[in-house]
């Protein structure tokens, strides 16, 4: 890292110009209100902008907007959508370094991170789906003599989409590239701390050649407008990531509304299960660390639950504390590896909390620092956790911050025992050698992903979601048209 680096990216994030209006019917507008909240930057505290508080009011307008965009833009056919959806992908990687800055600045990312994965990775999964739409084929069951039935996929109509702020890119081209790619038009309402790159992202679309009203991002809060899309009667679907205890209010609001279709990404606490004859127990070692330390922790899928073999359990814990050094904090915007800042002081304050009962409950392995960098102390060492009774809390509770707890077991049963004793099913992990046991135990885990001899493994043709109370649904894969399409039999009787 040279100073030159430094002085670069902070350079250009005094230079941004960031507007934080909504995006609607095409074009930026604030809030009907006029009101408007702060955002600051968990790097160091800078203001950044006066994002639109949206209100209800700015919902309906929206959901009219999409409601009036969706009959032609369903019409207008898989292979034109995917032209508008790749050049949108297109405009996106041309604008890639400031996308990423702006995440970086509205989530405490680290630069190196939004560059090379978070940006990309969006970008990837947009023209996943736009590549995907137009090869998809219907069915012609068979139907007694006489009579012939077509079943296709229909797009539903306005989708809502409700993202948190942990992959506020990511997250959101998830939802919107399945959706619009299938025919829907969508108001997406980002989390109220990381709002800018989609607002950035959306004014592209629109550039890209998107129709009018095709997509729309409200900003604001969850309770008001998140609610308000949640009772919308003329909101189609809603497709939701963020926490358990919203799920349960969204649920509730679609029982008390139109019935509409829901697709829920919760929260999970996911364990990572280290056998003794784990083949390479350093390598396992170093994707743990990422699996429970990556992104501040601040991962759904977060492997901060490890288990490890009794008789590898002193070797694993040396091993995994080399490999956390590579999450130790430092400046976001200086181009290095390591962590960043957590979402907020408040939240950081809310993990540190863990840390404290952790040290008073149990014993803290390693980490347990809160940092002061840039003058903003939003950043935590990555933390071991150990002596603590399996049934804790900590064991039990998604903590979404770098903080892990270790454990060990005795035999496969007890390990597969211990991983499933959660509320949550999102995913689990497990190190072994032996191939049997690698089929066997991930036949017994409850989690919508099980990686074998690596962590959180995640691709754009592969379903993501959980099982139990981290929601249903997936996204990603073929699968995630499911969430936006609905089957429709056409039966034409000729004899
Ligand atoms: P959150 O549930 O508080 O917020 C998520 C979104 O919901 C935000 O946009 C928020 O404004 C909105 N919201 C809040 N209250 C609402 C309400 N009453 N009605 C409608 N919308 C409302 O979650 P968060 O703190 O932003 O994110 C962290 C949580 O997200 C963690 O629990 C994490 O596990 C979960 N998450 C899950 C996945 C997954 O794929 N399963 C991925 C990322 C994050």
């Amino acid at each position: 890292m040279t100073s030159q680096t430094l002085t670069t990216w902070d350079a250009r994030a005094d230079a941004l110009s960031i507007d934080g209006r909504a995006f609607v019917d095409g074009r930026r507008t604030g809030a009907a209100s006029k009101k408007t909240r702060i955002v600051t930057s968990p790097i160091d505290g800078r203001e950044l902008i006066a994002l639109s508080a949206c209100g209800a009011e700015d919902v309906e307008v929206a959901v009219a907007a999409a409601r009036r965009a969706f009959g032609a833009w369903s019409r207008s056919g898989p292979e034109s959508r995917k032209h508008v959806l790749l050049a949108w992908a297109a405009l996106l990687e041309v604008h890639a370094e400031e996308l990423a800055l702006l995440e970086s600045l509205d989530s405490g990312k680290p630069i190196l991170q939004t560059t090379t994965v978070d940006v990309p990775g969006a970008i990837s999964t947009l023209r996943w789906y736009a590549e995907a739409v137009d090869k998809q084929q219907g069915e012609m069951p068979v139907v007694p003599p006489g009579a012939t039935a077509l079943v296709t996929r229909e797009a539903l109509g306005v989708v809502a989409a409700i993202v948190p702020w942990n992959f506020p890119l990511e997250i959101a081209i998830w939802k919107l590239a399945p959706a619009l790619a299938s025919g829907n038009t969508v108001v997406l309402k980002p989390a109220e701390q990381t709002s800018l790159s989609i607002l950035r992202a959306a004014e592209l679309a629109a550039e890209a050649g998107m129709p009018e009203g095709v997509l729309n991002i409200v900003t604001g809060s969850g309770r008001e407008i998140g609610a308000a899309l949640a009772l919308h009667m003329d909101v189609d679907a809603l497709t939701f990531t963020g926490s358990t205890a919203v799920s349960r209010t969204l649920l509730e609001a679609s029982g008390r509304s139109n019935l509409k279709r829901l697709s829920l990404e919760a929260g999970g606490k996911s364990s990572n299960l280290v056998f003794a004859d784990a083949a390479d127990l350093a390598l396992a070692a170093e994707k743990a660390a990422f699996g429970a330390f990556y992104n501040q922790g601040q991962v759904c899928s977060s492997n901060s639950r490890i288990l490890v073999q009794r008789s590898v359990h002193d070797e694993f814990k040396s091993l995994l504390e080399e490999a956390a050094q590579a999450y130790l904090p430092a400046d976001p915007l200086a181009g290095l590896g390591g962590n960043g800042a957590l979402i907020s002081r408040g939240h950081t304050d809310d993990v540190e909390g863990w840390i404290h009962r952790g040290r008073s409950e149990g014993t803290v392995l390693f980490g347990g620092g809160r940092l002061d960098i840039r003058g903003s102390d939003a950043y935590l060492e990555p933390t071991l956790l150990g002596g603590l009774d399996a049934g804790h809390e900590v064991h039990r509770e998604e903590i979404f911050g770098p903080v892990a707890v270790l454990q060990p077991f005795d035999t496969e049963e007890e390990a597969v025992a211990m991983a499933n004793d959660t509320d949550y099913g999102l995913a689990a992990s497990l190190w072994t050698s032996d191939l049997s046991r690698a089929h066997r135990v991930a036949g017994e885990l409850v989690a919508g992903t099980v990686s074998v001899n690596t962590v959180d493994a995640l691709g754009n043709s592969t379903p993501f979601g959980g099982f139990k109370q981290s929601g249903f649904g997936r996204d990603l894969s073929l699968q995630a048209f499911d969430n936006y399409t609905a089957a429709k039999t056409t039966w034409i009787q000729f004899g």
